[in-house]
């Protein structure tokens, strides 16, 4: 009876798991994966906030990429749809990965802004709904793309 021997087969780790779905989205969105456009991705999905375009240099700059070229490369994935560019009121541009199951233009989640740290945290559990007052004939708002709550986080 044969035995399938597995040894010399690893399985691919979470790392490769993550760059291989990374390199997929970039081809389906129609560009290429190149080394610059991958690692700025990757950064982003690991991301538990919006990053500034000064936070992503910090980081890879020391890994040989260089902030012009991660600018350019953040413009290309926010214009494909893979990233989204908010700002939180600060005129700070910061940029996260946008999940599939939203239209471009559509707000994915709120966010939140500490006024004594500065801590901007993602919001994905927090549902606001923003309805005509009673007896207002019509709303102003045509359309909601950014949901910014501000006011003190829990280490402050
Ligand atoms: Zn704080
Ligand atoms: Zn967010």
């Amino acid at each position: 009876m044969a035995h399938k021997k597995q040894a010399g087969r690893r399985k691919p780790g979470a790392r490769e798991r993550a760059l291989a779905e990374i390199r997929g989205d970039i081809r389906a969105a129609g560009m290429r994966g190149t080394a610059p456009r991958i690692a700025v991705l990757e950064r982003l999905r690991r991301a538990r906030a919006p990053l500034s375009h000064a936070e992503l240099t910090a980081e890879l700059v020391p890994l040989g990429f260089d902030r012009a070229t991660i600018y350019r490369n953040l413009v290309d994935l926010v214009e494909a749809g893979l990233v989204s560019r908010i700002e939180l009121g600060d005129h700070v541009w910061r940029y996260e990965v946008r999940h599939r199951d939203h239209a471009v233009g559509e707000a994915e989640h709120s966010h939140f802004v500490c006024n004594d740290c500065g801590t901007v945290s993602c919001l994905p559990e927090v549902s606001i709904a923003i309805r005509p007052a009673p007896g207002s004939r019509r709303s102003v708002v045509a359309e909601i793309s950014d949901i910014v709550l501000k006011g003190r986080c829990e280490s402050c």
